[in-house]
């Protein structure tokens, strides 16, 4: 056992020259554990001599290992724009800078400087959105789960809100209204068949305990066949008869009208907003193209009620939430749809993504790749069903490992009938050389 005598000291040994310019306690942390997995093994008689170099190169690699980041950029090939396991919207570089004045700096944030007293953190983006959307009021929460939780719980609890059978959805995991619904404390009140709810459903199932008329955007499923919905302005009447809120939560709502007829019968919220909702609320990182966020508009006593409930405090946003959407909201009220990736993408012409296919292609080779016109779609739980066309370099080879290797390359892209796609509708174009790049590499 001569052998644990030459265990090296862990003082003396983060010492090292080869630990120059690393941080001594996480050092002594890692060094330790090492050190001690070492003393196992030779008192188990696994290792019988130390080989202090491999020693000090495992300890490198794990303390290396521990600081590589967890949360990284991916380059995304999929073609699928708003992708949700890779992040939904993209922010702007130049929205981010313009929001990071606000964000590296003390700011007016619940501080009012005209009067010089504490002011309202909600005021900032509602100016804004106010004049983008053209209502009365509005209020920012969490995320659109938080904003659907807010209503139901505000003015539904022990209460009862009708909603068509049809539009009972489940969004990406963990989001079901009517699981949504029983923990606001609001009582769910199914109405219609899965394939058609008639207006006069919705009045029947009126009484005295309703609080809620409320419609659920079906944004990752349509009904096909034989089906009908009831119009946002016959629910409305209802409503307005009864003195009870109509609700609608759109879940991906945006502004301008979409390219390749998608706004067809998805209608931006402008035109959601003719039918004069109470309340409607929407995602900020879906179509909308910002951060993570739960926009509620409509009449301004509603809103105010919004306020009043506590909860609000653990679906408050952050500033972070709050300068970057001002800035996007900004971005829309001067139409600068260059700043809002999110569009951009979607409305990049096929022909641009063409020329940069086929550069893509000269520079792979021509033999080995070719560019096929096929479609997407927008993904992150919008726009359900509605392919658009889009732009593929398709590298020739068996797609499987295509697709393991460009991954390890953090390019994930796409299989479609067993050819490997590099699909360019949501690509940046600054990624198109390490693109080639990783081609060659595979192809050498
Ligand atoms: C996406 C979606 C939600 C949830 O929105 P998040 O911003 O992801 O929390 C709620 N309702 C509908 C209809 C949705 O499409």
């Amino acid at each position: 056992m001569n052998v644990l005598r030459d265990l090296p000291k862990i003082d003396k040994f983060v010492t090292l020259p080869a630990f120059f310019g690393l941080s001594n306690t996480l050092l002594t942390r890692i060094a330790k554990d090492q050190i001690e997995a070492l003393r196992i093994r030779i008192l188990s008689n696994k290792t019988t001599q130390i080989d202090h170099e491999s020693l000090i190169q495992e300890v490198l690699d794990s303390y290396h290992t521990l600081l590589a980041p967890s949360l990284k950029p991916l380059i995304n090939a999929t073609g699928v724009i708003l992708h949700t396991n890779m992040g939904r919207s993209l922010i702007d570089p130049e929205i981010l800078d313009r929001a990071s004045r606000v964000l590296c700096n003390y700011s007016n944030l619940e501080y009012n400087q005209s009067k010089g007293c504490r002011g309202e953190r909600y005021e900032h983006v509602s100016k804004h959105l106010r004049a983008l959307l053209g209502v009365e009021d509005v209020l920012v929460v969490n995320n659109n789960a938080s904003a659907v939780f807010l209503v139901l719980n505000t003015f539904a609890k022990g209460k009862e809100v009708v909603v068509s059978r049809g539009e009972l959805v489940e969004i990406g995991g963990s989001f079901r209204i009517p699981e949504v619904m029983s923990q606001s404390g609001a009582i769910l009140h199914e109405v219609g068949a899965t394939n058609k709810t008639k207006a006069s459903d919705y009045a029947n199932a009126i009484n005295e305990n309703t609080a809620i008329l409320m419609k659920v955007h079906r944004s990752n499923f349509t009904i096909e066949g034989f089906s009908s919905e009831t119009e946002y302005a016959d629910i409305k009447t209802l409503s307005k008869e009864h003195k009870l809120i109509d609700y609608y939560d759109l879940g991906s709502g945006y502004i301008p009208t979409l390219p390749y007829n998608l706004s067809n019968d998805e209608h931006p919220i402008s035109k959601v907003l003719e039918d004069e909702p109470n309340l409607i609320s929407f995602s900020g990182d879906k179509l909308f193209g910002s951060v993570q966020a739960g926009i509620i508009a409509g009449k301004k006593g509603l809103i105010d009620e919004l306020k009043k409930n506590q909860l609000l405090r653990m679906l408050r946003v952050d500033k972070i939430t709050l300068s970057i959407l001002e800035e996007t909201i900004k971005a829309y009220l001067e139409e600068r749809y260059d700043l809002i990736p999110t569009l951009k993408l979607l409305f990049t012409d096929t022909d641009e993504l063409q020329d940069r296919a086929e550069m893509m292609r000269k520079e792979i080779g021509s033999e080995i790749s070719d560019v096929i016109k096929t479609s997407t779609v927008m993904g992150g739980g919008t726009l359900p069903n509605k392919e658009f066309p889009t732009i593929a370099l398709h590298i020739h080879g068996k797609a499987t490992k295509l697709e393991r290797y460009f991954r390890a390359r953090d390019i994930i892209g796409r299989i479609e009938r067993d050819m490997f796609l590099i699909d360019l509708r949501a690509l940046e174009s600054k990624y198109d050389q390490q693109i080639i790049t990783a081609a060659k590499e595979f192809l050498s």
